[in-house]
């Protein structure tokens, strides 16, 4: 069982920014081999820092793939319902520091508390689901073409398990990979965003206190090209599990590929809400305003489209514009702000570029479109809610996904236009239909291309007992949460035990001549 330092800091100082964090490998907190760091900033005011991590290279990622391998042994023999007994024990931690956890996550990646709460609410479900998979893992027995044959399936897990996680929900995402991949029995090194280690950190922590032997969860923080690429490269990691951006997980694919690994991919979006002429339209407004700007923009579910039917799309466009302005923007520990930072400079200039380019394309800018600048936001990262109208699907910013509080609204003159607009780009992730017509409910349900698909209500939201996931370029064919969630994490073994005493062909014996 994990001993010594229950917490990720290694040198205990004053206050949250002075503090400075190892990898976890085999049970202990340990420095970067290197002793070189990295820190970790709150966009609400860059001025703070959230600590200093281990800016990991190689030879950290194979001692931590090298202690989860050893640790393999004896966890794949544990019974599952005494893996799972763990996890469950993990939830109910989680339960007991949510708050604590949502208030390190609204300082080091800007979302507001509620939402903060939410994200570790949302491992806290996982913990709970998966725990019950423990006693299901469920195989399949078929009957045999054979007499006195018997026929089925039991799954078994990988081995070591390399898990790459974005910085949007720092806590619930390394959550629906590590509960999942630990309740089947694998080993796990988790490589955290650059933007949110703490996060990772505390929730590793977590998983160390609930008593998870050593090896079983490793940590290793770094940057994506050095971490990241060791992982997937070292021949002891069985499968890959990536959460990011297209552009980054497409290239993981290719190494997974030529390398024979499985690799889950969970990328991109460019979501969109449809609203028709017969739609309750307070609730289509209320929906789009949290889809856009819930998380400033910033997830993968994000409503980043909004179609609108040509018979409402004036006052739908004047509605959507002054509840957008009712929104306040601020510090995420403020209760009553509604839209924090966004992640860090480097993206809020890339989503003011967008601003640029949807204006240059011909797009009217209805609302927002700046950087804020005055007073104390100018310390962080702070970007207007945008709203573009007269969108057509052939502009870069009906196409791209732009991570942002930027939404673009469009014109559609009826249902079935709707439906092509929606199903116009080359993401494939979440799509929502408001309508009273149960015939266009139905029908949309059918032909949007997208692997969730809502009716009056927005493009996020999903529940962890519910496949996740998305079709096109936001993901490979696996799902994440749910049942399916322990797809992407065992291998099938097919097992047939012959109890004739005699040799059968299949496809060749028939019954008749074996029976006489
Ligand atoms: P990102 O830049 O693609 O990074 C994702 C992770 O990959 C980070 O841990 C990153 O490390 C790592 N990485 C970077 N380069 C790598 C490499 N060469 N090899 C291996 N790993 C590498 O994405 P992000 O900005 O963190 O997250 C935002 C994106 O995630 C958006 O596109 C969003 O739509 C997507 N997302 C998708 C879902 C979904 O379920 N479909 C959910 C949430 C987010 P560093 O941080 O060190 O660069």
């Amino acid at each position: 069982m994990s001993t010594g330092i229950k917490s990720g800091m290694i040198d205990t100082m004053s206050d949250l920014g002075k503090m400075s964090y190892g990898n976890f490998i085999n049970g202990k907190w340990v420095k970067a081999s290197s002793n070189e760091t990295f820190t970790s900033l709150n966009p609400a005011n860059l001025n703070l820092s959230l600590g200093t991590f281990a800016s990991s290279n190689k030879k950290d990622v194979d001692t931590a793939i090298e202690s989860a391998h050893n640790a393999f042994k004896s966890w794949r023999k544990t019974p599952a319902p005494v893996r799972a007994e763990l996890i469950l024990k993990a939830g109910y931690l989680l339960e007991t520091r949510k708050e604590e956890l949502a208030q390190i996550m609204v300082q080091e990646m800007g979302k507001v508390i509620k939402e903060a709460r939410g994200d570790v609410q949302e491992a806290i479900d996982m913990a709970k689901y998966m725990a019950g998979e423990g006693r299901r893992l469920t195989g399949q027995t078929v009957p045999s073409e054979l007499p006195n044959k018997f026929a089925m399936c039991v799954r078994s897990p990988m081995g070591v398990v390399g898990i790459i996680t974005p910085w949007n929900f720092p806590v619930a995402i390394p959550s629906w990979k590590i509960f999942p991949a630990l309740v089947a029995g694998n080993t796990v090194v988790i490589k955290p965003a650059s933007d949110t280690p703490l996060c990772a950190i505390k929730f590793v922590e977590i998983l160390a206190e609930a008593g998870l032997p050593d090896g079983v969860i490793n940590l290793v923080t770094g940057s994506g090209s050095v971490v990241g690429n060791a992982i997937v490269d070292n021949p002891l990691v069985k499968a890959v599990s990536i959460t990011g951006s297209t552009d980054i997980g497409s290239k993981v694919a290719s190494r997974c590929g030529e390398l024979m690994k499985k690799i889950s991919c969970e990328l991109g979006g460019k979501n969109a809400i449809c609203v028709m002429d017969d739609a309750d339209l307070e609730l289509a407004l209320e929906g789009a305003l949290w889809g856009a700007f819930g998380t400033a923009g910033q997830r993968c579910t994000a409503t980043s489209r909004i179609i609108v039917h040509e018979k409402i799309y004036q006052e739908f466009c004047h509605e959507f514009k002054a509840i957008t302005a009712s929104l306040s923007i601020g510090n995420g520990l403020d209760p009553d702000v509604a839209i924090g930072p966004v992640i860090n400079r480097a993206q809020l200039e890339s989503i003011n570029r967008y601003v640029e380019i949807g204006k240059k394309e011909g797009a009217k800018l209805l609302y927002g479109g700046n950087i804020l600048t005055q007073g104390d936001y100018q310390l962080g990262c702070f970007h207007e809610p945008t709203i573009f109208m007269d969108v057509n699907s052939k502009m870069r910013i009906a196409q791209e996904e732009i991570f942002g509080p930027v939404t673009a609204i469009m014109p559609v003159a009826n249902f079935t236009q709707a439906l092509e607009v929606a199903n116009s780009t080359e993401f494939g992730l979440s799509l929502s239909m408001y309508t009273k017509n149960v015939n266009k409910a139905f029908a949309a349900i059918e032909e949007l291309e997208a692997g969730i698909v809502y009716i009056n209500a927005p493009t996020i939201g999903a529940e962890i007992q519910l496949p996740f996931g998305g079709i096109k370029k936001t993901g490979n064919g696996h799902r994440e949460a749910g049942t399916t969630a322990i797809e992407q994490f065992t291998e099938w073994k097919t097992v047939y035990i012959d109890y004739s005493g005699r040799l059968q062909k299949a496809q060749i014996d028939s019954f008749e001549s074996l029976d006489s």
